[in-house]
């Protein structure tokens, strides 16, 4: 293996860890304040997931017409918003 191929793996790895904290539980998305992401979907397995999550970042919409922008949840740790102390990153962080 090269370099780069072990640096890549490593990469990967981390990407995965931090994708495996998340809950799915719809929570950064608006799911609590009864007004979420038009984007977000719930599963017959009752967690949530979002239609175009390889491309969700920018400005999106609510169910009700709102303009939602879509941002990294590291970037929106630090901000009040329902749901946060539910959310893994944010607990991982306190
Ligand atoms: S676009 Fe962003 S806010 Fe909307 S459901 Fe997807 S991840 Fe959530
Ligand atoms: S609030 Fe946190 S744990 Fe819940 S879906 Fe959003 S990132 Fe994942």
């Amino acid at each position: 293996m090269t370099d780069e191929e072990r640096y890549n793996e490593i990469q990967l790895r981390k990407y995965q860890e931090h994708e495996a904290l998340c809950k799915r539980c719809g929570a950064c998305c608006g799911v609590l304040d009864g007004d979420p992401c038009e984007h977000l979907r719930k599963t017959p397995e009752n967690i949530y997931e979002c239609d175009l999550y390889e491309n969700r970042f920018g400005l999106r919409k609510t169910i009700k017409g709102e303009p939602v922008l879509c941002v990294p949840i590291r970037n929106i740790l630090d901000k009040s918003w329902w749901g946060r102390t539910w959310c893994s990153y944010f607990r991982r962080l306190t």
